[in-house]
């Protein structure tokens, strides 16, 4: 595996496998990487010729200092671990490689209130630095397939959006959410939790099983109430439990009239924030 750390390298790098007419896959990773991640590289390699991973834990999508500044940073692991899956390319650029003096990336998008509500209600800031991050990097790497993981379903919603609107040529894969046995989905931040609130954590995803097994005879609104008490009880701080169109990502309120549906969720445990979802109906396509 080769270990980039400029623009420059990549260019080169992906200009000789395009003069060779082999596809590109780019995987956008913060690293820490666990098998959630991982998965994806498997995904990559059904796709395309090329696996490039990225790990970079972007500043201008944490609206919570502390919440940068504690984020987990593991490089020569996840180098090792990449190698180990045969992914091709590392690139772990500094912040002056993604944003050089100089360049700004402004995106001007129609996205209603998709990156408002949600992540974006509490985490004001999170998705324009995360739009535009995926965008520098789509416009560095230009990769053939983008992948992404079901487990930040708003994340790639708009990224898709973005994709739609801007008229980006590269296709956008979504892995399903890789889970430890209990349901807890795989995530860096579940190494921060202490061992109290491991054990409370899997509360959150047999709340969303409950909700898609339910939505059928209860209203979303009485079945989202009934998630925040039971994540209360367990001895989480909920801060929404929302059952959403899955393309426009208003809540909704007659199941019947929607054909994708998507239940979220977003937690506190102790502070460690956690979130997760389940496809209700239909599919991410
Ligand atoms: P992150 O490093 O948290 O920014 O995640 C990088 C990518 O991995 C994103 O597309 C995530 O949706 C995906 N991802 C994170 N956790 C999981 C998981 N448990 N299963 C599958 N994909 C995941």
């Amino acid at each position: 595996m080769e270990l980039y750390t400029k623009v420059s390298q990549i260019h080169s790098f992906v200009e000789n496998e395009k003069k060779a007419n082999r596809s590109v896959a780019f995987i956008p990773t913060m690293g820490a990487l666990h098998n959630g991640h991982l998965s994806l590289i498997h995904l990559s390699k059904k796709y395309a010729n090329v696996t490039i991973c990225s790990i970079y834990v972007n500043p201008s999508q944490f609206n919570n200092k502390e919440d940068l500044l504690k984020y987990p940073r593991s490089l020569d692991q996840d180098s090792r671990l990449l190698e180990m899956l045969k992914c091709d390319v590392l690139f772990a650029p500094s912040d002056k490689e993604v944003y050089p003096d100089g360049l700004s990336v402004e995106l001007d998008l129609d996205l209603a209130h998709m990156d408002t509500c949600m992540e974006g209600a509490f985490r004001p800031g999170h998705f324009k630095g995360m739009l535009e991050v995926v965008y520098r990097l789509l416009d560095i790497i230009k990769p053939d397939f983008l992948i992404m993981g079901q487990k930040d379903f708003q994340q790639f919603t708009l990224v898709k959006q973005m994709i739609l609107q801007m008229n980006l040529s590269v296709r956008l894969i979504i892995g399903p959410t890789l889970r430890e046995a209990d349901g807890l989905a795989m995530s860096s931040r579940n190494q921060r939790l202490s061992s109290p609130m491991r054990k409370n954590a899997p509360e959150i995803y047999k709340n969303l099983i409950h909700i898609k097994e339910n939505l059928h005879s209860d209203t979303p609104g009485t079945l989202s109430m009934m998630a925040i008490e039971n994540l209360k009880k367990a001895g989480l701080r909920p801060e929404y439990v929302d059952i959403v169109d899955g393309n426009s990502l208003s809540k909704i309120t007659n199941p019947q009239n929607h054909s994708y549906i998507v239940a979220c969720v977003a937690v506190w445990a102790g502070d460690v924030r956690l979130i997760d979802n389940i496809v209700v109906k239909g599919n991410t396509d």
